[in-house]
Formats: C-alpha cells, sequence, structure tokens
C-alpha cells in the first residue's frame, strides 16, 4: 500500500493495525463516553473535528446525539465527502444511534433536506420507538458478541428494510409484534440503535476494535 503524508506530514496510519487509531466524530454528542471505552480498551483514541483530522485516523466512531445537528456541523467543516470517501475507502467504521442514522443509505422520518453520510444499505426509521416510549433499557442477545447486552435506547431509530450484504446482529421485538433489527453489520460498517458507550459494558466496542483491526489488515 501507499503511505500517504496527511496536510500535517503524519503518515497515514492506515494498513497497519500496529498503529490502529481509532478516531471519534467529535461534532456533538456523547463524544467523550467512546473515548472513555476505547481508551478502556488499550487503543489509540482522539476526536476528528476536520478532514484534517479523519486522515489520521484508520477507524472512526460517529456517536450517538442529534443526527440532523452532526450532519448539519459536518456540512459546515466539509467532511460529508471525506467521511463518504473514508467509507468507500474500507476504514472500519461504528455509528451508535444518531451514528446509525448517519450511515444508513436511507432514512425515514428525517428532517427535510437532512442528509446522511450513507454507505449501510438500510433503511432506518428516525425516533421509530419514541410511540411507544423514549428512553428504555433492555438486555439484548447479539450475534457474535453475546447475550445479556444491557442495551441502552435513547429516541432510539429502529431499522425497516436491510439490503442483502446487510448481516443482522440483534433484533427487538416492538409494542406491535414485529421484530425490528437494532445493530447491524456490512463488511466494515457497524451500526446499533442503542447507546454501548453509556454502560460499562466493553462488548460492543471490543467487537469493533477487532473488525478495524481486521479493516486494516485487509487494507495493508
Ligand atoms: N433521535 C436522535 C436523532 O435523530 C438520535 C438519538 C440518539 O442518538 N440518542 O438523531
Amino acid at each position: 500500500m501507499t503511505h500517504c503524508q496527511n496536510p500535517k506530514g503524519l503518515p497515514d496510519a492506515a494498513g497497519d493495525s500496529s498503529m490502529l487509531r481509532v478516531g471519534v466524530l467529535a461534532l456533538q454528542g456523547d463524544v467523550r463516553e467512546h473515548i472513555n471505552s476505547l481508551t478502556s480498551l488499550n487503543v489509540a483514541v482522539q476526536k476528528v473535528r476536520n478532514p484534517e483530522e479523519l486522515i489520521t485516523v484508520n477507524a472512526l466512531v460517529i456517536p450517538g446525539g442529534e443526527s440532523t445537528t452532526i450532519s448539519m456541523l459536518a456540512n459546515r467543516v466539509g467532511l460529508i465527502s471525506p467521511l463518504r470517501e473514508f467509507i468507500k475507502n474500507g476504514h472500519a467504521v461504528y455509528g451508535s444511534c444518531a451514528g446509525m442514522i448517519l450511515l444508513a443509505d436511507e432514512i425515514l422520518d428525517g428532517k427535510a433536506g437532512q442528509e446522511t453520510i450513507g454507505g449501510l444499505d438500510m433503511t432506518v426509521r428516525r425516533n421509530a420507538f419514541g410511540r411507544q416510549v423514549d428512553s428504555f433499557e433492555t438486555d439484548l442477545n447479539i450475534k457474535d458478541i453475546g447475550d445479556a447486552f444491557k442495551a441502552v435506547f435513547i429516541r432510539a431509530p429502529w431499522v425497516e428494510r436491510v439490503g442483502a450484504n446487510v448481516e443482522v446482529l440483534a433484533s427487538v421485538k416492538t409494542d406491535s409484534g414485529s421484530d425490528h433489527p437494532v445493530m447491524v453489520r456490512q463488511g466494515f460498517l457497524l451500526a446499533s440503535s442503542f447507546h454501548p458507550e453509556l454502560t460499562n459494558d466493553n462488548r460492543v466496542h471490543q467487537y469493533f476494535v477487532e473488525m478495524a483491526k481486521s479493516a486494516t489488515s485487509v487494507k495493508s
């Protein structure tokens, strides 16, 4: 692989798993909680606030928060196309809650003109659980991660449609009796409706770090 230089002259970390450096998109939302979860797993973590900082990381977490605000701010700092490019280049990206909405190719109940970064072939309904309960916790059984994961949902989206290449890792039964996916993976993209960063259970972050390591070795 070619080693690019970012504008600050630092080597591009992509391609070397020993140099795994995970960024957390730090425009709005629960950035600190994701940084704490990742730091406790002994990986290098840094905030990503602009295109220059994005180029210094080889995996990215998009936090929970407010998807409309995050996409508006990403647009303002010129991060939308670099983020799409980052995904297209095969980097691992994990979005929780608002982050899940931002990774969806299609959203329902978005604000007029709400833009997503996309990449994950799925349709996500914003604030989907709002009609039953705004916030709740439930124990989830997550494929490849484990059971009894205490999942915290806060004005959360759910997934209404997944493409053929999307794997559903966890679902929740809603009031109407139908199952809706709440955690999905497509290649090196991972998304959850819930907030593992708000608990002390680091299994989802650990899973993402392993994913990010294999993404970097595939790229090298
Ligand atoms: N409802 C929020 C949105 O649309 C997501 C909520 C969250 O991230 N906790 O962005």
